[in-house]
């Protein structure tokens, strides 16, 4: 077994806990979600070793971490369906558990492997311990079908999720959102000229360009009303370049989109921004990343038919950082 930072892929998922553990603000709760056998269950068990190895790297070598791996560590409880349900004898079981001390760590660490087959008094006991956890205790939950757990449950864990997206699915996820398929085409045109030019011959010009307005953008916020009215003015009044520079924002936000959907870091247009785009796609997650792509989209089309150009570019900055 390999150690934490061994693990291949995952990136975002192995940071987002390394982080957090390291800042000691690990969930009482995660559900890790997405299709099965990608991993899901390795991560946790990865984690497991994480806190509990005395080298503090979860080394996947020593005593301790080899027993995670083989099931036998006194603070590590793993819950599974038997014949595809988990019971309620198995949640009583584990509350009796977790209501001692831990052996030998300083917590308690459960894995519910399949959590979207316990059958619903299961469940119901199981949300007592989601609301109230016991002091020292993280509950890991893992599906492949967290829709089908209750949302009561769902909303008391951190969701996680895990998945690899191909351009295929993204596109999917695209037509969902955009309904309009002229956006659509727009989008892709849009994009794809953003790619030509940043590859292109005024390469150095037009990364400098996109780098600034980028970070132009992520220093507002609502608070901060006078300068996102000071640059939409600025953006309002440089007619010319305005539609190119909506496009480059908007391959900013497609890549945002993309990440916020765990799409595949090759897939990204605006490679020397990803660590920037990378947090702005934390912060907003799936579906406001796509509202603000939409927002974009609609504003460029509305730059064809109206006039006035800074009202247009007021409502679109408010609506990207709100
Ligand atoms: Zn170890």
């Amino acid at each position: 077994m390999s150690s934490f930072s061994q693990i291949i892929g995952h990136e975002r998922q192995k940071h987002l806990l390394r982080q957090a553990w390291q800042h000691q603000r690990l969930a009482h709760a995660y559900l890790f979600s997405g299709p099965a056998g990608i991993g899901k269950r390795l991560m946790a068990l990865a984690l497991a070793r994480l806190l509990f190895c005395p080298s503090g790297t979860g080394c996947g070598q020593c005593p301790v971490c080899r027993r995670i791996d083989h099931n036998n560590h006194p603070d590590l409880h793993l819950v599974e369906p038997v014949d595809g349900q988990i019971l309620i004898e198995a949640i009583r079981t584990l509350q009796q558990q977790l209501a001692l001390r831990p052996y030998e760590a300083d917590r308690h660490i459960v894995l519910i492997d399949d959590a979207h087959l316990l059958n619903s008094s299961a469940a119901n006991a199981l949300l007592k311990t989601l609301e109230e956890p016991p002091g020292s205790c993280l509950l890991l939950l893992i599906s492949s079908q967290p829709q089908q757990l209750l949302d009561t449950i769902r909303s008391r864990c951190q969701t996680l999720p895990f998945n690899r997206l191909g351009t295929g699915q993204i596109s999917q996820i695209l037509q969902q959102q955009i309904a309009d398929p002229e956006q659509r085409e727009l989008l892709i045109r849009l994009t794809e000229g953003s790619l030509t030019r940043a590859l292109g011959s005024d390469h150095e010009l037009y990364l400098q360009r996109r780098r600034s307005l980028f970070a132009q953008l992520s220093r507002l916020s609502p608070q901060t009303i006078v300068p996102l009215l000071e640059l939409a003015e600025e953006l309002a009044g440089d007619k010319e370049q305005l539609p190119e520079l909506l496009g480059l924002l908007l391959s900013c936000y497609r890549d945002v989109f993309i990440l916020a959907h765990q799409g595949a870091a090759a897939l990204v247009i605006n490679r020397d921004l990803l660590d920037p785009l990378t947090r702005l796609a934390h912060q907003c997650g799936p579906q406001r990343a796509g509202h603000r792509l939409a927002a974009l989209l609609q504003a460029h089309s509305q730059l064809l038919t109206t006039a006035n150009r800074q009202l247009i570019m007021e409502n679109l900055l408010i609506r990207l950082v709100s």
